[in-house]
């Protein structure tokens, strides 16, 4: 093979310079993306794909603890079947990709290229459920869904993206409600529990719900430049939907009602949050429990007998334990530290000829950049352990920058001063007017996030116009 001239893998921007740039360097050079044909489409390049493929496979675990089905549904929308929920159909309608032909022929009704798939459900459902029995549907759907977004960035907007969308019907109001809640529930614990990501969870204002949402609930995440990050939502349809699609059932009573729906839907966007919690300028930081390897074996002076030998041992060794590999390709050790801090693999093991001699390896953590000595013997207890610190590690940081980004504003001027010196969550008190919303977003370019479960009392007035405040509302720069 031939050796490179270059034994270091190429440097990021500096975060602290230019964020945006970090970012798009980050995702190239830990190759997580390339860009499609498609302006705004993206390719999930391997290594990319197998983080998302285990954050996947735990919330799809989740998804059927907690007794929903996947189902596959179309990718096309019949034009009417979209437009026949009025505040569903105005709110997707600027970013919807439409099909007018069909090879040469033009079609006597434009076919939607699914934004989302409420419709859709809803109109099997009208069919499918009749009686009580038949409630409640609980379905997913792994999908991608299209939607034409003018400007785009790997992950966090892209015209086309991957997702799980779930759709569910039930008896009651409340039955949905629980729902709901419980959904959110799972993306959080998904996002804290998994992806090390700190979440405030709360409601969206009537402005910002989703089209057709009785009301929505969401999982709000900091990034490391001070922005938030819509990471996760669950919407509460009631009977909207039932009612524009005559979804109803007999109940006990023999009695006709409407069912009460929600969806709830989280996407390769978490990716983004993913690169912007944790990462820094060395590269990516990925939190053990996903990461698709946990522990890099380097061999060192890897040309000396029995080195090797003894790494392939290694890897035997602890690949029960945990998930290992090993880079014996003859670059240079210096230029592998790089490329897999890049890649943000927890942890690397070291293994050079002293270390045989001494029956030691060297762990080094891609969080702190700490090493430590470590027997063989002790080796497949510590290394479980280890992670598990990096894991932890990983969310008290990150919560612990969150909270420090997290500022109670009383007055307008203290507002617009710390957003702009400081950014991060701000928390102010809402009179519940769409007029101050609208006025604060244009006067900072801040969007209400969402009104937090956990609510406080910092002052009685509305920041923006004085009068009384209903609720505590958190406000910041968003994705
Ligand atoms: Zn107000």
């Amino acid at each position: 093979m031939a050796k490179k001239n270059k034994n270091f893998v190429e440097k990021v921007t500096a975060m602290e310079d230019d964020f945006a740039q970090w970012y798009t360097d980050v995702v190239k050079q830990a190759e997580l993306v390339d860009y499609g044909q498609v302006k705004g489409t993206m390719i999930i390049r391997p290594y990319g794909y197998a983080i998302w493929e285990n954050i996947k496979d735990e919330l799809n675990k989740m998804i059927k603890d907690t007794g929903h089905s996947n189902v596959q549904f179309p990718i096309f929308i019949p034009e009417s079947l979209l437009q026949k929920e009025a505040d569903h159909v105005e709110g997707f309608a600027p970013e919807v990709a439409w099909v007018t032909h069909g090879g040469d022929n033009e079609l006597e009704e434009r076919i939607a290229v699914r934004p989302t798939s409420e419709v859709l459900f809803c109109e099997y459902y009208s069919k499918h459920i009749h009686s009580y029995r038949d409630l409640p549907k609980l379905y997913n759907q792994w999908a991608n869904v299209v939607r034409w977004e003018k400007t785009t960035r790997p992950f966090l907007r892209s015209s086309e993206f991957h997702w799980q969308e779930g759709h569910t019907a039930h008896a009651t109001d409340e039955e949905a409600a629980a729902e709901t809640a419980k959904m959110l529930d799972v993306y959080a614990d998904l996002a804290e529990n998994y992806l090390a990501i700190p979440v405030y969870k709360g409601k969206k204002t009537e402005k910002e719900k989703f089209a057709g949402a009785n009301y929505t609930l969401t999982i709000e995440a900091l990034m490391h430049d001070g922005k938030a990050l819509q990471s996760g939502t669950s919407h509460h349809f009631g009977s909207g939907f039932a009612e524009a699609f005559d979804i109803t059932y007999l109940d006990k009573d023999g009695k006709s009602q409407f069912v009460h729906q929600t969806s709830w839907g989280l996407s390769t966007r978490i990716m983004g949050a993913l690169i912007m919690v944790h990462g820094d300028n060395r590269g990516l930081v990925v939190p053990p429990r996903i990461a698709p390897t946990q522990a890099m074996i380097i061999p060192i002076a890897q040309h000396k007998e029995g080195v090797l030998d003894k790494a392939y041992e290694l890897r035997d060794q602890l690949k029960n334990i945990v998930r290992v590999d090993i880079d014996a390709s003859d670059k240079m050790p210096g230029w592998k530290f790089n490329e897999y801090e890049m890649k943000g693999i927890p942890v690397r093991i070291e293994l050079g000829p002293k270390d045989i001699e001494k029956n030691q390896v060297v762990l080094a953590r891609r969080d702190t950049g700490e090493k430590e000595f470590v027997a063989l013997a002790d080796l497949e207890k510590r290394l479980p352990e280890l992670l598990e610190e990096v894991q932890q590690n990983l969310y008290n940081k990150a919560l612990q920058h969150r909270n420090e980004m997290t500022t109670s504003v009383t007055t307008m001027e203290e507002f617009t001063e710390v957003l702009e010196t400081k950014g991060g969550f701000l928390k102010a008190m809402w009179c519940g007017d769409l007029e101050c919303e609208e006025k604060i977003k244009e006067d900072t370019t801040a969007t209400s996030r969402c009104i937090p479960f956990e609510q406080e009392k910092l002052s009685d007035s509305c920041v923006c116009c004085g009068k009384p405040a209903k609720e505590l509302v958190l406000w910041a720069k968003a994705y």
